[in-house]
């Protein structure tokens, strides 16, 4: 069994950015630029935008963190991203997630213009992944393609089990896997709350890929011998013995699957380090205005 290492794939493409920052550099280009908009101060969201602009800083992007207190109107908020949609200095734009009850996520998303949106949650970019044209691919999506490329795993004509149908993970990764491409070129199944006979699916899986949100879901007896496996998934559960209180596991049963795999990704370690490496990858396109020549 080999464990996918999601930290040091992460480190390598975060390395391979800061080059590629040192080049434009030199040639007196311009610095890739990311810009994130917090609304609230949900403790989690603002973890996320800290370790994303941390992130950044650290590879040599700018970066501009805007935030709003959570009484912000969703007009206030729309004309904000209108603004950083006209501000040619910034090359990437993320609202995080959640946002209050007041504002629809989706009419955030979709003004967000699609040569800035480097989440790809923009129904263009969405719509051109989907056709096979070059698009951002959301970061989740993109890390596990990274993983499964760089560490040379066979995709074609092998049978991809997908858990969770969420726009953000579990659809995107279906059509990836199944697209004409490596990886890729996959027989694709998804599953998701009302798939019946859910072990008889999973043990089909050459790759089977987990993205629901239930602890330790995926058990040995849902595995086939020899399987690819990567758990995308990121919970909570109580664990005394933790300064925290609790530990973070992912919806694989990691002791008892990893035994039957020839692959695996570790929670934590493996899919997550990779979601922030493809945020500062889909930054870098945009600066260098990739996606959009077609
Ligand atoms: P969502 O809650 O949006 O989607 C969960 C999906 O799983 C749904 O399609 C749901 O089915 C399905 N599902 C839930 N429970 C079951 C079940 N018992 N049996 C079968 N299917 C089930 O979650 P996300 O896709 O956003 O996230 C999934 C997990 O991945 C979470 O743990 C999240 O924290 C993690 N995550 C990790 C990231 C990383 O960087 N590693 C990034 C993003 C997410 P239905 O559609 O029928 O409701």
């Amino acid at each position: 069994m080999t464990l996918i290492d999601g930290n040091h794939i992460a480190q390598q493409i975060r390395e391979e950015l800061t080059e590629q920052v040192a080049t434009i550099k030199e040639k007196g280009g311009k610095i890739p630029h990311l810009a994130a908009i917090l609304v609230g101060n949900n403790p989690a969201s603002e973890a996320y935008v800290r370790n994303k602009v941390k992130d950044c800083e650290k590879i040599g992007y700018g970066s501009t963190l805007v935030r709003f207190d959570t009484d912000v109107t969703e007009e206030e908020l729309l004309a904000k991203v209108e603004e950083i949609n006209q501000n040619d200095d910034i090359d990437g734009l993320i609202v995080q997630l959640p946002l209050p009850d007041h504002i629809a996520p989706e009419k955030v998303t979709f003004t967000i213009r699609p040569e800035k949106d480097v989440d790809g949650f923009h129904p263009t970019n969405v719509g051109r992944m989907a056709k096979g044209l070059p698009a951002y691919i959301a970061a989740t999506p993109f890390g596990i393609l990274q993983l499964l490329e760089r560490y040379k795993i066979e995709t074609a004509g092998k049978h991809c089990v997908v858990i969770g149908r969420s726009d953000i993970v579990g659809t995107p990764m279906s059509i990836l896997m199944s697209r004409k491409a490596y990886p890729g070129n996959c027989t694709v199944t998804i599953c998701h709350s009302r798939t019946k006979n859910m072990p008889d699916m999973t043990r089909q899986a050459d790759i089977l890929i987990a993205a629901i949100g239930q602890a330790g879901f995926v058990t040995a007896d849902m595995v086939k011998e020899g399987a690819v496996v990567i758990d995308v998934g990121i919970n909570r559960v109580d664990d005394a013995s933790r300064k925290s209180g609790y530990a973070l596991v992912g919806d694989v049963n990691f002791e008892e699957v990893a035994e039957k795999c020839s692959f695996i990704t570790p929670v934590p370690g493996g899919v997550g380090p990779m979601t922030r490496a493809g945020l500062l990858y889909n930054t870098m396109l945009a600066a260098k205005k990739k996606i959009y020549e077609f």
